[in-house]
């Protein structure tokens, strides 16, 4: 089955709005033509009006780093998914540094998928495990709990919006990385197949999974050359066009077609 290939850069706490919507005029100008290749930005949440009223009618496509369940009320600092209608098409969840620094917890993923799809987004629901589980072995088991806790819940017909980004959390900005063959092996194990026994084939089939963790220009093809693997969530090398630019011509290079 084909799968649209995914690459999405999490900034994090970098660029100004003002910095963003310089760097997303100049990075558009450079992946437009690859049109097989969805692509998104994800700036902090100040910067997401700016870009996306600077991406209107754009090919690059808004991702907001993190949303609250709730449709409104007393929730200092957070923003509703149903606030980013309009604003963004994806919007990332469970980040690893959202688990770690602010005690986000498997069940509030949940909550804030199902907002989010309630709200029109696609979740790009992230998921990995610490490098003491990796080298206990534990890594299958974690992660599978991981993702059937995410998705509790989550209608069949819901699942073709919903992106799952593999995250090793012993490879995110630390330059070291999985191999392309570890990623997909955990990826399917861990993912694709959990979600065949919680849904179907066609679901698990269609549902696109990022990797994530020190991806960069030089090791983007061996990712994206595995069966299991759609596209990438990236930090660091999102944060620089052209590096950016080479990492979707590669997703459409090897998978775009
Ligand atoms: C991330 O933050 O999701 C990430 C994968 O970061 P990096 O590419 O810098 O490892």
């Amino acid at each position: 089955m084909h799968r649209q290939p995914i690459v999405v850069g999490n900034w994090k706490m970098h660029k100004s709005p003002r910095e963003a919507i310089d760097f997303v005029k100049q990075l558009e100008a450079r992946v437009c033509e690859f049109a097989s290749v969805e692509k998104a930005v994800a700036p902090t949440s100040l910067a997401l009006s700016g870009v996306s009223a600077a991406l209107q009618g754009a090919s690059l496509l808004v991702a907001a780093q993190n949303a609250h369940w709730a449709g409104g009320g007393a929730f200092t600092g957070q923003i509703a998914a149903s606030m980013l209608r309009g604003l963004a098409q994806f919007v990332i969840l469970g980040h690893s540094e959202v688990r770690a620094h602010l005690a986000e917890t498997d069940a509030n993923v949940n909550r804030k998928a199902k907002a989010a799809l309630a709200a029109g987004l696609q979740p790009i629901i992230a998921v990995g495990e610490s490098l003491a589980q990796n080298e206990a072995g534990a890594t299958v088991d974690f992660v599978r709990g991981q993702v059937s806790a995410a998705l509790d819940g989550i209608a069949a017909a819901d699942m073709a919006r919903v992106v799952i980004a593999y995250e090793p959390i012993w490879a995110i900005g630390t330059g070291k990385s999985a191999t392309g063959e570890q990623a997909d092996r955990i990826i399917g194990a861990a993912v694709r197949e959990p979600v065949r026994d919680l849904y179907n084939d066609r679901v698990a089939d269609a549902m696109r999974i990022q990797y994530g963790g020190s991806v960069k220009p030089g090791n983007m093809a061996e990712f994206m050359v595995q069966p299991n693997i759609d596209g990438a969530l990236v930090g660091g090398a999102s944060l620089d066009v052209d590096d950016f630019a080479a990492l979707v011509e590669i997703a459409a290079r090897v998978k775009g077609s």
